[in-house]
């Protein structure tokens, strides 16, 4: 069987065996990585979260005349979802084959798209050493993508202030090595509310934090059935509208405590006509209109009740407003010109597919790189115990990297060759 294992497969496996569940760190990932890259001289650039604990990776391949901006990022994420509470039939950070298809945590989301790379990176150092690479090649780490996204900013932001702008970028989340030009924003946030607890016998001497976080929760309900009734809609989604709603609401102690604390958690997914602020601020009206309004009338009534001084209660109340994730909608035109490279390197001419799930594709766009989404296997086997990707897909997915490295040097790109 082996002989037919992907040239790749080392690479995966070695990437697959080294755990880096969203949250811990997966800097000796990013060590192996630099390794490689060093081994060609080549040096990237962290940026850490802040407690240092992960970081995202960033390496430019410059172009053989020195040039770093302009070109184009192959881009994933080294973070892989928990196995926790997940029934495994083998140890899924040990890539493991069984008869067409690798198992092990992150064979699909995504170590494959970067094992594919990682082993081709000495075709690429190749074609720059020939003197024939056009365009820098970059590749992008990022960690903590499958908790919101939220490695990326910071790298996109790093090599932006260091002058250098890509034209184009591919992340390479499982997409059955289809083309994804669109999905979804996606977004994170976290509201706590601070109210004033009593004995339940002294209902109105307390300000129940149960009232505003149920007011929060009915009005992004109602406004999720607004989109749902209104539009704008986009009938290429699944769901052809944008969504939201609060999924997560913990609050009080005991039936006869008024409830001191709640917090609760929401998401929203736009559709890229939709902007993230559009919402947030829909959000913060109500938030810091009506709702605080009335949590600080039932503050000033149990001040009058208590003949407490004017205010005393009212400041002691607490909202606080946290977005945890933002990651913009990504839209990329049908035939803009990054689509029509995809195709011609996949030597598939399918229209390109839009998706519910946000990805590091819309913060780069939004950062003036003009994106997709093509990576090996599918999607939904992604998060599941028994991870796996056909081997054929890791195959599809060398000759579309090496297809990309082709476009980047001055060698006529090859239309002849599929996998
Ligand atoms: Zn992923």
């Amino acid at each position: 069987m082996n002989q037919d294992l992907p040239a790749s497969y080392p690479w995966i496996a070695r990437l697959i065996s080294i755990p880096t569940e969203s949250g811990s760190s997966n800097l000796p990932l990013i060590e192996e990585l630099e390794q490689a890259f060093g081994e060609h001289g080549l040096e990237g650039v962290r940026t850490y979260s802040e407690d240092g604990t992960r970081a995202n990776l960033f390496v430019t391949v410059p172009a053989s005349d020195g040039k770093v901006t302009g070109g184009i990022v192959i881009s994933g994420h080294t973070d892989v979802v928990p196995v926790a509470g997940q029934d495994w039939d083998s140890d899924p950070f040990e890539a493991t084959v069984r008869g067409t298809r690798l198992y092990g945590r992150g064979a699909c989301d995504m170590k494959a798209y970067l094992g594919v790379a990682m082993h081709l990176l000495p075709e690429l150092i190749a074609l720059r050493a020939a003197g024939t690479l056009r365009v820098p090649v970059h590749f992008a780490f990022s960690y903590d993508e499958e908790i919101g996204c939220v490695g990326a900013p910071s790298m996109i932001h790093e090599f932006s202030a260091r002058g250098i702008h890509p034209e184009f970028c591919v992340v390479g989340e499982p997409s059955s090595m289809r083309v994804i030009s669109a999905h979804k924003g996606a977004h994170r946030g976290r509201v706590s509310f601070t109210g004033i607890a009593k004995h339940g016998s002294l209902a109105p001497h307390g300000v129940n934090a149960t009232v505003p976080a149920a007011e929060f929760s009915v009005f992004l309900n109602d406004l999720a059935n607004s989109w749902a009734a209104e539009g704008p809609f986009d009938s290429d989604f699944v769901v052809p509208h944008s969504t939201g709603g609060v999924n997560y609401l913990r609050a009080g102690v005991q039936y006869n405590i008024v409830a001191e604390r709640a917090e609760l958690e929401y998401d929203f997914r736009t559709l890229p006509s939709v902007s993230t602020e559009s919402v947030l601020e829909t959000l913060d009206a109500e938030l810091f209109g009506p709702i605080t309004q009335r949590f600080n009338a039932a503050a000033a009534r149990a001040e009058q009740l208590a003949e407490a001084p004017a205010g005393s209660l009212v400041e002691r109340l607490e909202i606080k407003h946290e977005l945890l994730a933002r990651v913009p909608g990504l839209k990329t035109a049908d035939d803009a010109p990054l689509v029509l490279l995809a195709q011609h390197w996949l030597n598939n001419a399918a229209a390109p597919e839009k998706v519910t799930y946000g990805t590091e594709a819309g913060q780069f766009q939004q950062a003036g790189v003009q994106s997709i989404i093509c990576g090996p296997g599918d999607i939904a086997q992604a998060h599941t115990p028994n991870e796996w990707i056909e081997l054929e897909q890791i195959r599809a997915c060398e000759d579309f990297i090496r297809q990309i490295f082709m476009w980047a040097s001055t060698t006529v790109e090859r239309s002849d060759t599929q996998a």
